[in-house]
């Protein structure tokens, strides 16, 4: 079994990309024990955080823990030493996507998203469902407009979003 071999580069990147307070953490483990999403998934927060300070890049970006949060902030209420915990995970998110990394359920949604302008298609169902509430069958969005949506999706190209998710 080969050691892991810190990577400091990988931690300034984090810490210059948004995870300003990641050295402030001394492993106390409030976060894992508060998160939601830790309770479901082996998902540990504390560990996460702990790889991000090590800079072991391969480690996180080859596991579907740093796509486990919520983003609910629990831990960062809670954490003792301010660490910006969510800040963190999102930076980590940032350049693991701009790398080609993504949770396979993210891209689903994300594609749905620039296909739809909703991450939530409207099914039949749910168009029914609204017809016998007395609503339109389509809300008043880009659901309704095909203008909008086009311009929604020329913007989403134009920030580069398509291709950052490996749009289909
Ligand atoms: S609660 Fe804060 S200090 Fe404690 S392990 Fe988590 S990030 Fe580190
Ligand atoms: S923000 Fe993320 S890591 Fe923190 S408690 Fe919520 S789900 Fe867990």
């Amino acid at each position: 079994m080969c050691a892991k071999v810190p990577n400091p580069e990988f931690a300034n990147l984090v810490i210059e990309r948004g995870g300003e307070t990641l050295n402030l953490c001394f492993q106390c483990g409030t976060c894992t024990a508060s998160c939601p999403s830790g309770r479901n998934t082996a998902f540990k927060t504390r560990q996460l955080i702990r790889k991000a300070q090590l800079g072991l890049k391969e480690d996180i970006m080859d596991s579907d823990d740093l796509w486990m949060c919520t983003t609910c902030y629990t831990c960062t209420e809670r954490c003792p030493r301010g660490v910006e915990i969510v800040d963190i995970i999102i930076a980590l998110r940032n350049i693991a996507s701009e790398e080609g990394h993504m949770f396979d359920d993210h891209r689903k949604v994300s594609n749905s998203l620039i296909k739809n302008g909703h991450t939530v298609p409207l099914t039949d169902d749910y168009a029914k469902l609204r017809a016998s509430m007395g609503l339109p069958e389509k809300p008043p969005t880009v659901l309704s407009d095909p203008k909008a949506l086009e311009d929604f999706q020329t913007i989403i190209k134009k920030v580069g979003f398509d291709k950052l998710v490996g749009g289909n």
